[in-house]
């Protein structure tokens, strides 16, 4: 018995209004940085995001980071400042939960909660969240077949909640010289044909860089997805994760002005 057939769209009420992720419903664009560094930064990316036209600003509190060295994320001080950023812009927050005992603080903020790709396969964690009525963003495992993964969004759909969005993040291929991972355009498709659940693409985690972000947003729209995931940062260079995937908001800005023109297309 699965269930992963039968939803067709995932309604996100936000404070700018309701924002439904579908395949009969306009292109929803998410951005932020990859993490919340600090107020100011954060306020400024969100201010742009929504001036660009995007409905969610993303930007991680905790970050599932290879290193136990790396930077961590600023964990609950964070989600105040996106609680701030949501409260400035009247954006959809999305944020990534890790741990289950921080669950309740996540889902305070989060108009959406994100769990990542290597938690996909994280089932007491799937049950949890399924256990919420909260929209989940579940982002494809690093080597997750797509049978793998709509068996996690089943977990989630299983607990009794039916509001799951696939994010397809890249997948580990044998280059990592010239992209971080390999972007799985196929995905699109193919869950088209399985499922209802709306679809994500996330071309910064895909490439690894921010020059090959805008070509593969268009690919990724032109394939059929319902919305993008794209990191954006005031200052790349300096940034504490992900700064040369991330695109500058000039950058986001025209990015957001050629989605608009290919989207007459669509
Ligand atoms: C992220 O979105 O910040 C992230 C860590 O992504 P992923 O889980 O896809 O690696
Ligand atoms: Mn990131």
């Amino acid at each position: 018995e699965f269930r992963y057939g039968e939803y067709s769209e995932v309604v996100v009420a936000t404070p700018n209004g309701d924002v439904t992720f579908g395949q009969n419903h306009p292109l929803v664009v998410v951005a932020g940085p990859c993490s919340v560094e600090n107020e100011e930064m954060i306020i400024e990316t969100a201010q742009v995001v929504k001036a660009s036209g995007a409905q969610f600003l993303r930007g991680g509190a905790y970050k599932p980071r290879t290193s136990p060295y790396a930077f961590q994320g600023h964990g609950e001080s964070a989600l105040d400042l996106l609680a701030k950023a949501r409260e400035a812009t009247g954006l959809g927050i999305i944020t990534e939960l890790m741990d289950a005992a921080e669950l309740d603080l996540v889902a305070e903020v989060a108009d959406v909660i994100q769990i990542g790709a290597r938690n996909m396969q994280n089932f007491s964690l799937l049950k949890k969240v399924g256990a919420t009525g909260k929209p989940i963003l579940l982002k494809r495992g690093l080597s997750a077949t797509i049978e793998d993964w709509l068996m996690s969004a089943e977990y989630i759909l299983a607990a009794g909640n039916p509001n799951v969005i696939l994010c397809e993040r890249g997948i580990r291929t044998f280059d990592r010289q010239y992209t971080r991972n390999t972007l799985d355009l196929s995905a699109i498709p193919v869950l088209r044909s399985l499922t209802h659940l709306p679809i994500m693409v996330d071309p910064s985690h895909a490439t690894g860089k921010s020059e090959f972000v805008s070509t593969m947003s268009m690919a990724s729209i032109a394939s059929g997805t319902d919305s993008l995931m794209i990191e954006v940062h005031p200052n790349p260079a300096k940034a504490l994760s992900d700064g040369p995937q991330s695109l500058t908001l000039p950058a986001f800005e025209e990015l957001m002005q050629d989605i608009a023109s290919l989207a007459k297309f669509c």
